[in-house]
């Protein structure tokens, strides 16, 4: 999935983030000194803006830009859809795939807009949990489907790296409205993404 690139920061919220990442460098015992660390806050506060994107942007737009009338109406995968977000407790990244289908209700969305809403709600402060319902709200107020169905497994470097160090754990969240609220639909759908 290829990434718009993103280049226009904003020079206010780079100036300031960059001073406090500096403290933040040298509160953590580092001298921001050296040749390694010099541009470090200024590069530290660029991708700060850029993992958290998602809050300049807005999801139901994205979706509403490519709707189309169809008859179609049976159920629509997109599996594998690879994730990345920052856990709010820790500000330290989750990541791992989200999957999503739909039955539509005489309206179809750009398969390409399925993965861009995941990545503006994943491109915020988030927890997996609200991340799952957010998708999921997303879609099934804007498109009007006959049913939606959102899954996310995603591994935590806050679990991974510290706390209790648990590296091969993954969590996954699940959400379902409409259609997939029945057990058949959403066990058509599980085994079709290998579940
Ligand atoms: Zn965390």
């Amino acid at each position: 999935m290829p990434y718009k690139h993103f280049e226009e920061y904003n020079i206010q919220v780079t100036d300031d983030v960059k001073d406090r990442y500096k403290h933040i460098i040298e509160d953590l015992g580092e001298n921001t000194q050296r040749d390694g660390l010099l541009k470090t806050p200024e590069r530290a506060a660029k991708a700060m803006q850029f993992l958290t994107q998602g809050y300049n942007q807005d999801p139901v737009e994205i979706l509403k830009s490519a709707m189309f009338k169809e008859s179609y109406n049976e159920m629509v995968i997109v599996k594998d859809i690879e994730l990345y977000s920052l856990c709010e407790h820790h500000i330290l990244p989750f990541f791992g795939k989200a999957h999503i289908a739909y039955i539509p209700n005489g309206q179809i969305v750009g398969l390409s807009k399925l993965p861009r809403i995941v990545d503006v709600f994943a491109r915020r402060l988030q927890v997996q949990e609200r991340l799952t319902e957010q998708i999921l709200d997303c879609i099934n107020d804007t498109l009007n489907p006959q049913g939606v169905a959102v899954v996310i497994e995603a591994s935590h470097m806050c679990m991974m790296m510290r706390g209790v160090q648990k590296q091969n754990s993954t969590t996954t969240t699940s959400g379902f409205r409409g259609q997939f609220e029945k057990i058949e639909t959403r066990n058509e759908f599980l085994k079709l993404i290998g579940k």
